[in-house]
């Protein structure tokens, strides 16, 4: 359940936007982005990039535009190429290019989905129709999860918290058509607004759907009503990162007893799950809350809300109306971007989000070789010798604790590139002129694929990314750092580079998520995975007082004028990037240990190079409106804060760069945890 990512993963997102083509030679590292009007004292991240930002305005379908974008963008090309030559419809496809090739060419298909209209969902909206009684529901609201709905909770499968050698099943709080339960409860103008205007997207959608301007409005009214009622029986975004506050592992007769007016029996039977006996209902009063509202709300109004997740999960599928409504709010209002992204675009993605496996496998043909994962490898190894040296000075722990550390370190498991076994999907059937039903059929094979979990063995061999994705992962119950091919390139992993730049680059990536393991939130789990405390009370006390400097540190941060980051949110993310840097700069120290200084490229020493390297992964511009979205949703700080914020806290920065005592990048308490 907790994975730890390097950036926030946008890309399950498919209406926010991406970038137009730009060319691949603008995303190596490069001292043409520094602005050398700044002083990297005062504002080093404007320094390391303000060229860059100005150079690289925000592309009118974009939300923000920075460096992972760019990449992104990049391995998005490649996806087109894969998925144009195999939309072709030749006899001699091998399975996985027939899947991914026909389900990208229905996806392309505008005309066959604008004649369609909403024919495709007209079997589920006749069963919504077609209900008689609230016991009816629940048989309804498994079929419709399947089908990939996120209407009233979430039911999946997971690794148990304190057994992680067995998966258990797992049912969360959801059902929410807006980010966070925070968007329905905050009482300041902004959010407000933010629901004005919700309310008056889902009533555009209503009529979208055929009812008439006066329903329209009574149906949003209702689905605000249901929404606020889930919101408010939903745990807070901080809450939900300490583990012991989403595990309660229970009978299906306990969990039945939080949420009795539901009939259980027939959802579990409706959703295709194995029988099973214990399951971690990670928030009992939303299962309590969502009891209280089967109670308090009509079956009419439940077949309101019902048919509005249906239709607003099928919305980016469906003809260009629907489309162009979902981007309105969801694009524009809520992240600023102008503009929808090519039809191409989004298909790519969709294709990406549904079979990914069988996309990523071509994507890892064309991009990633051998030779690619020895060298990610020897750079891991590079990156946790240098955190077992940390482990063994660092001065605040005792030696029971670091003993424990060091097990832990030594049973992390490095994912590189892409699985060893790819996953199969020959059991869903896609059809060139459905792309609703393939959508529907790709999201129930995966929600099948997860039940069918509960109750064997982990598989530790799992992927939780695709390889294009530009983007890492810490898994705490696994125990392992992931990183997808797409993300080990330029700017990131360059050749082409000299050994600082490339530290860093992927070698901070690479420590911070080694660190993720000994985070907040990662250090209350064991070498094995399993929730249990190996820590000594003296040495948990030293690293709360550390980390509470670090959350203090970030919580001065201004997202937007009035708004500041939450440093409780983005605790666990500030401390991998304070650690992740800080080890990839022991390891690069190490790795010239012995050796003729190297001199200097292009005027700056290797120390140099690599603090510019970490600031210019970060380099990115970003609408306010996202920027507000972020603050409130994301577990990671702002790009210019988690470069200032880290190299504020690092004497080798300042030795780096000369900085003198006072001046805004050595800051005071300089915070340190590992
Ligand atoms: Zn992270």
């Amino acid at each position: 359940m907790y994975k730890s990512l390097l950036v926030l993963s946008t890309v399950a997102c498919g209406v926010w936007g991406q970038a137009p083509d730009r060319a691949a030679g603008a995303l190596g590292f490069s001292v043409q982005n520094i602005d050398t009007t700044a002083d990297p004292c005062t504002d080093f991240y404007q320094y390391a990039c303000g060229s860059w930002l100005k150079n690289n305005p925000i592309p009118s379908d974009q939300s923000s535009w920075g460096r992972f974008d760019q990449l992104q963008e990049r391995n998005r090309e490649v996806l087109r190429q894969i998925l144009e030559t195999a939309s072709r419809p030749d006899a001699g496809r091998d399975a996985d290019t027939r899947l991914i090739g026909d389900y990208y060419a229905a996806c392309m298909d505008e005309k066959a989905v604008e004649a369609a209209g909403l024919k495709p969902l007209e079997e589920e909206l006749g069963q919504i129709r077609g209900l008689r009684s609230k016991a009816q529901l629940a048989a309804l609201v498994a079929g419709l999860q399947r089908a990939g709905v996120e209407a009233m909770f979430d039911f999946t499968s997971g690794q148990d918290f304190k057994d992680s050698t067995q998966v258990i099943a797992q049912i969360d709080q959801g059902g929410l058509g807006l980010p966070d339960r925070d968007y329905y409860l905050k009482q300041d103008a902004a959010s407000a607004e933010l629901r004005r205007k919700y309310v008056e997207h889902v009533a555009r959608m209503f009529v979208l759907a055929g009812q008439t301007a006066a329903e329209a409005k009574a149906s949003a009214a209702t689905v605000m009503k249901i929404e606020s009622a889930l919101a408010q029986g939903s745990d807070d975004i901080v809450a939900r990162r300490d583990p012991a506050k989403i595990y309660h592992k229970m009978s299906t007769r306990e969990m039945e007893a939080l949420g009795p007016r539901f009939s259980w029996t027939d959802y579990l039977r409706g959703s295709g799950a194995p029988v099973f006996a214990s399951v971690n209902v990670a928030s009992p009063g939303f299962l309590k809350a969502l009891d209280g509202a089967l109670r308090r709300f009509s079956l009419a109004e439940w077949k309101t809300y019902l048919t509005w997740h249906l239709v607003h999960s099928a919305a980016p599928l469906l003809p260009r109306a629907f489309v162009a409504e979902n981007f309105d709010y969801f694009g524009k209002t809520l992240t600023g971007a102008t503009e929808l992204r090519p039809r191409w675009k989004r298909c790519a993605d969709f294709t990406d989000e549904e079979l990914g496996e069988a996309l990523g496998k071509k994507f890892v043909e064309r991009t990633f070789g051998a030779e690619g994962k020895a060298r990610t490898l020897k750079m891991v190894d590079a990156l946790e010798k240098a955190l077992g040296q940390d482990l063994e000075k660092l001065p605040w722990m005792t030696a029971e604790t670091r003993k424990q550390a060091l097990v832990k370190l030594q049973a992390i498991a490095n994912k590189i590139g892409y699985p060893d076994h790819w996953r199969d999907y020959s059991s869903i059937t896609i059809r060139r002129d459905d792309l609703v039903g393939d959508t529907e059929r790709a999201d129930a094979f995966e929600f099948q694929r997860q039940l069918n979990k509960i109750g064997k063995p982990v598989d530790r061999q799992e992927w939780g990314m695709t390889p294009p994705t530009v983007n890492a992962y810490y898994d705490s119950s696994m125990n392992d750092i992931n990183f997808p091919a797409g993300i080990l390139q330029p700017p990131f992993f360059d050749n082409a580079m000299d050994d600082a730049v490339n530290f860093g680059g992927i070698g901070a990536v690479i420590g911070h998520e080694l660190t993720h393991g000994f985070d907040d939130e990662g250090r209350q789990f064991d070498g094995q995975g399993n929730l249990r405390d190996w820590w000594t009370p003296a040495d948990a006390k030293e690293f709360e007082s550390r980390a509470a400097c670090i959350s203090a540190e970030y919580s001065k941060f201004e997202v937007a004028p009035g708004a500041m980051v939450n440093g409780r949110l983005t605790l666990g993310e500030n401390t991998a990037d304070n650690g992740g840097v800080r080890l990839a700069f022991m390891a690069l120290m190490k790795s010239m240990e012995g050796k003729p200084q190297p001199g200097k490229i292009d005027g700056f020493t290797p120390q140099q190079r690599f603090f510019l390297a970490w600031g210019q992964a970060w380099c990115e511009n970003v609408r306010p409106e996202m920027s507000r979205m972020l603050a409130q949703t994301d577990g990671h700080s702002p790009s210019r804060d988690r470069v200032n914020g880290v190299l504020g806290n690092m004497p080798e920065f300042r030795a780096a760069f000369a900085c003198r005592v006072g001046q805004p990048m050595v800051h005071a308490p300089a915070c340190r945890v590992w």
